[in-house]
């Protein structure tokens, strides 16, 4: 639990702060890292803080590559024309944010320009979109895309907490980037999904999921259980759960509190989430479309209970462990998300909520009850206080269970 807990926090607060220092040094990042003492994997850590240089360096190159065809048009027509699949020049308005360290942000106002960049989104990040440089070479960069615009006039508030909204959830897709990449070199006890690049040997993982593909599409299968058994099965239905864990933690960090609504986008069939069918090419009425499915669906709703379980659990009576809650983020991001129910469980997550919310309903219910009255109930109230006071002190990252149990035994000697 501490282990997973101080990765969590670690990741966290070296993310932001290069979000809040762009220009650090490398010295600046090692000296705050070791200033954090949070470092329970030093080498990790340092491949961390490696890859968020390495996406930084990305951006201020193709910072400098806008600014020099800027001579020729705007900045923000130039990031439009590398994106746009129609070559049209945009309609209406577009802004450019450069200040973000880990990708360029574009806001697309109108409707039409969007889609010539992508259908159907409020937005989107890209890992590695194609620029072509000045001396006719291409490279690569990371960039958000959101459809809208702030609103400058100020007049409606709820259109900028939409636009700011999707504008949340792809720099939760660009904040997971940076440990995916991560995990992907690091040798470690946690990772993002069970099949790791560095499994594939030689041959990319890409590959390796599209020849699983044409090998599930041509086999005739006659149930679930022994397409379970088949590694293709395994590898295809990863592939898909890679993109479904990204996505449920993006959202995490707009919607912390709930992210059903995005679970059920995943879920949709022939949806813009779907694929199985958008990316894997699987027809919608054959058999392996509609069990590969099942499987799929089983296991997003499971990790949907776990962010309840987890949203719910740090609630209690009058307030809520909110920075608690956005912890577990971090943490999840750790284990492949078949394994989140079962990785909950066993490192105690679990059992601190319930033990949690026992007590927490234990001082509730006696400090509201009129029988337990006179001095006992008095201490009760007082230890009920202290307790609350103790829990939201508690830096996000230290397990709660220790705690839980001291206070536990102070209301049994109460009782002698
Ligand atoms: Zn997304």
């Amino acid at each position: 639990m501490q282990f997973l807990l101080d990765n969590a926090k670690c990741a966290k607060l070296l993310t932001e702060f290069i979000e809040k220092n762009p220009t650090a040094s490398k010295e600046d990042f090692d000296r705050y890292a070791v200033s954090t003492g949070l470092i329970s994997q030093p080498k990790v850590a340092q491949k961390f803080i490696d890859q968020l240089q390495i996406e930084r360096k990305r951006v201020s190159k193709v910072k400098q590559e806008i600014k020099r065809q800027a001579k020729r048009g705007k900045e923000e027509e130039i990031v439009f024309s590398w994106i746009s699949k129609t070559g049209k020049k945009p309609k209406g308005k577009l802004e450019l944010n450069l200040n973000y360290p880990l990708a360029i942000i574009l806001y697309i106002e109108d409707s039409e320009d969007f889609s010539a960049v992508m259908k159907n989104v409020g937005g989107f990040y890209q890992n590695e979109q194609n620029y072509n440089q000045n001396d006719g070479t291409y490279d690569s960069f990371p960039i958000i895309v959101v459809k809208g615009c702030f609103d400058n006039s100020g007049m409606e508030e709820e259109h900028d907490e939409r636009v700011a909204n999707k504008l949340y959830h792809e720099v939760g897709h660009a904040r997971n980037q940076s440990v995916i990449d991560t995990l992907k070199v690091a040798k470690r006890k946690t990772v993002w999904s069970r099949l790791n690049d560095s499994d594939h040997g030689s041959i990319t993982k890409g590959m390796k999921i599209s020849e699983s593909v044409r090998r599930l599409k041509s086999k005739k299968w006659l149930d679930l259980e022994e397409a379970r058994k088949s590694e293709d099965w395994n590898i295809v239905l990863d592939a898909a759960l890679f993109s479904a864990k990204d996505e449920l933690l993006a959202e995490f960090e707009v919607k912390w509190f709930d992210v059903s609504g995005h679970k059920n986008f995943l879920k949709k069939r022939k949806g813009i989430y779907d694929y199985f069918l958008n990316k894997f090419g699987i027809d919608p009425k054959s058999e392996l479309y509609e069990m590969i499915w099942q499987d799929y669906e089983n296991i997003i709703e499971a990790a949907n209970k776990v962010l309840v379980k987890i949203q719910e659990g740090y609630k209690l009576g009058n307030f809520i462990l909110r920075e608690k809650i956005k912890i577990f983020r971090w943490v999840l991001i750790q284990i492949p998300i078949q394994d989140w129910q079962k990785q909950m469980e066993e490192t105690l997550f679990f059992e601190e909520i319930k033990e949690l919310q026992e007590l927490s309903k234990f001082f509730r219910e006696e400090i509201y009850t009129e029988e337990n009255s006179g001095k006992k109930k008095s201490k009760k109230i007082l230890l009920a206080s202290k307790f609350e006071e103790e829990l939201r002190a508690k830096p996000d990252n230290e397990p709660l269970l220790p705690m839980i149990r001291e206070f536990k035994h102070d209301i049994a000697e109460l009782g002698k």
